[in-house]
């Protein structure tokens, strides 16, 4: 099925319900994925194996400061909307070496640009093992992580991560922001290479409740995928379904988006 790539650094801005007029930062090349995940469902394609040699593709941190300078002075000048600047595109944002000084080089040019303008990151948190991107991560308005499962076997069918992983350790740097998180979640079930998954089973959702419970994010973004996948064995979630596990998570008393 075809997938799409974002051939810039900076894109948009875009409509985005959660986040409004959202101007989005690729800090991964621009003609191939860069993640350490391989979602079933990744709108970009797979990842290639060789992904960590493209190294040489990513754009240096004074490239990105000078595009994103360029564009909010453009767009203040002409006087448009933006609610966020947007940290997503081709894969993982935080793979990036110089994440860190990005972080620190976009919320100086938000102060002068667009001061109201909140910062988005949208990570699949394997990195926030490591201190500099927790720090990071602390740094921004909206630091949102992917978790699509507590069950590492439906983790791993799911997001198939490459290299080392480790579930518990990602669980528990979750837990060390204190609920200064958004936590998102892509609800899907189908097969690959003969291996059935649904993380929306009750057993599942259950789980999954229970660690919400204990880390007691800021919100909480459920949905299911919406534009084309590398595999066409997957299937959406209903939007009943997806209201109903809403309920469960408003239940808990915390804060609740749903996209169907
Ligand atoms: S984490 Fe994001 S970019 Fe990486 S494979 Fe999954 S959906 Fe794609």
């Amino acid at each position: 099925m075809a997938t799409f790539l974002f051939n810039e650094i900076i894109f948009g801005p875009v409509t985005s319900r959660r986040l409004g007029e959202s101007l989005g930062i690729n800090l991964l090349p621009v003609d191939s994925k860069y993640c350490n995940f391989n979602c079933l469902y990744c709108e970009c394609g797979f990842t290639s194996k060789s992904f960590g040699e493209n190294k040489n593709a990513l754009p240096t941190s004074i490239k990105v400061r000078k595009a994103l300078e360029n564009a909010l002075r453009t767009y203040q000048y002409k006087n448009l909307k933006i609610d966020t600047i947007t940290f997503a595109g081709n894969g993982e944002p935080t793979l990036h070496p110089e994440f860190s000084t990005i972080i620190d080089d976009t919320i100086k040019a938000r102060n002068k640009y667009y001061p109201k303008a909140k910062i988005a990151v949208l990570s699949n948190a394997t990195l926030i093992i490591k201190p500099s991107i927790r720090e990071a991560l602390r740094k921004v308005e909206y630091n949102i992580l992917k978790l699509d499962s507590v069950n590492e076997e439906t983790l791993t069918l799911i997001n198939c991560p490459l290299g080392n992983f480790s579930l518990p350790d990602l669980l528990d740097n979750l837990k060390s922001f204190q609920g200064n998180v958004t936590i998102q979640t892509l609800f899907v079930r189908g097969e690959y290479r003969g291996k059935p998954f649904d993380n929306s089973t009750e057993e599942e959702v259950e789980n999954w409740l229970n660690f919400l419970h204990i880390i007691q994010p800021e919100l909480v973004m459920i949905y299911t995928f919406r534009r084309d996948t590398p595999i066409d064995t997957i299937q959406k979630i209903s939007p009943q379904r997806l209201q109903e596990i809403a309920l469960k998570v408003k239940a808990l008393d915390i804060q609740v988006s749903v996209s169907a």
